[in-house]
């Protein structure tokens, strides 16, 4: 049985990935993936990038399944090859021990995402029930941790190893958790498809500081923002305008990401109608919502997610004309699109208007992400003074998730810039390898013969 004509325009810029193809398509969509997490708060970006691959089954266990019902349907809207359900217990409907035994083979494998405290006692729970390929991430506010295990032994390991420490700070899951999920759902790609490299050793993520890094013994998950900065942050926060310029697969996750840290203002610029095409990895439109305005389709569903926010929508092309116009309402600009004249554009309209920018760029497993502060740092183009874009080539091949991670990682350098908190990006260069799970952070500097901002 081969794809759809439907889904083979659904997940065509999955296929095109050679190590994806049609074949490895087809089998996301015969894959389940069980997936725990406290409540529907701590699910829901992980649940949307794994309907985003295409996985044909999630089964969920929730310590509180309160809301759960209406994110299944939202996420079986957003992806109608994905069934999406409770795993065991949690709506009471009896046992579901013969149906983990039934949906076993062929691909199969589980994520535990969460605070520390909650991952600890469910993987030790866990030890007691059979052993399936599992994907660990350990977050709260700006850290956390990722660590794939591919056998028995190394997940006892992990429960050993971590049954002795303290408790931490509970603090309501932040940004980490949305930038989490998305690495959760390309581990578990990986899995299921016997691709790349899975991140074996244990990541340590600081979001805060734009530090990734591989933890030892001494891994110290336990400092944080206290009360005071994040109530600061949250202030700051309230009285920024972000404007997000495209509303794809980076816009998606950055404009949640503001949403989540509370932001009151957000404009969304886009053209484009929401397609089938879209919906491998814009986790803001729906199957419902093909044919409406993005700018429309985002507003709606950012809504949802935080029905305080208020947006301001401009279903318009960017151009040199307007560009100043709408720029100047905002103190910051999110550029997620995906080609290069926009970037040179937004580029030159931010360093003429004194604007700082956070820009990221994706391409199969691949990302970059850098922010610019005019006169402070590096612009676009004196990293890319000249770019050819007659040679570019129309290879727009994007794994679903990956847009997730650098997304919220766009989400994370505005809320630094906008807030004054944490090292950013500014004069350095985020390369992301989703293939390899592994983060570098390079410096980069001014060129003094920059056609933009040199001198
Ligand atoms: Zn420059």
């Amino acid at each position: 049985m081969s794809l759809t004509e439907e889904q083979k325009k659904h997940y065509a810029r999955h296929i095109i990935i050679p190590e994806i193809g049609q074949q490895g398509q087809k089998k996301l969509l015969y894959s389940t993936v069980l997936v725990y997490c406290e409540d529907i708060n701590s699910l829901w970006p992980l649940a949307y990038y794994l309907a985003a691959l295409g996985i044909g089954k999630i089964l969920c266990d929730l310590k509180d399944n309160r809301g759960a019902g209406s994110l299944f349907a939202d996420v079986m809207d957003f992806n109608n090859d994905t069934s999406i359900d409770y795993l065991k217990g949690n709506d009471n409907s009896g046992d579901f021990s013969e149906e983990k035994e039934r949906v076993i083979p062929p691909s199969f494998c589980r994520i535990i995402l969460g605070n520390y405290d909650y991952v600890k006692s469910l993987a030790a729970k866990l030890l007691n029930e059979k052993y399936i390929p599992t994907v660990i991430s350990v977050n709260n506010q700006w850290k956390g941790t990722l660590q794939t295990f591919t056998d028995e032994d190394s997940f006892k390991s992990f429960v050993t190893l971590t049954a002795g420490n303290n408790t931490l700070d509970s603090g309501q899951p932040f940004l980490a958790n949305g930038f989490s999920a998305a690495l959760c759902a390309i581990e578990c790609l990986k899995l299921c498809l016997n691709i790349g490299n899975v991140r074996k050793d244990m990541l340590l993520f600081d979001l805060l500081n734009m530090e990734f890094e591989q933890a030892d013994s001494k891994v110290n998950l336990f400092e944080f923002l206290d009360e005071a900065d994040r109530t600061d942050i949250k202030q700051k926060l309230s009285d920024a305008k972000v404007l997000i310029v495209g509303v794809g697969g980076l816009g998606s996750p950055a404009a949640c990401g503001m949403v989540m840290a509370d932001i009151k203002n957000l404009g969304l610029l886009d053209l484009d109608d929401v397609e089938i095409s879209n919906l491998n990895r814009q986790i803001l439109h729906s199957f419902s919502r093909i044919g409406m305005p993005k700018v429309s389709s985002a507003e709606f569903m950012l809504k949802k997610l935080n029905p305080k926010v208020s947006v301001k929508t401009y279903s318009t092309e960017l151009e040199w004309d307007n560009a100043s116009e709408i720029f100047s309402e905002y103190d910051l600009i999110i550029a997620a699109v995906d080609n290069i004249p926009s970037r040179y554009l937004i580029n030159d309209a931010c360093y003429s208007l004194n604007k700082p920018f956070a820009e990221a760029g994706i391409y199969k497993f691949n990302g970059t992400a850098t922010t610019l502060v005019p006169n402070q740092g590096h612009c676009y183009r004196c990293l890319y003074p000249n770019f050819d874009t007659g040679n570019l080539s129309s290879d727009k091949s994007v794994l679903g998730p990956v847009p997730g991670v650098m997304g919220f990682i766009q989400a994370a350098e505005a809320m630094k810039i906008l807030s004054g908190f944490g090292k950013t990006l500014k004069n350095k260069l985020l390369l992301f390898d989703a293939f390899d799970m592994d983060f570098n952070v390079i410096d980069v500097a001014r060129n003094p013969k920059c056609p933009t901002c040199g001198e």
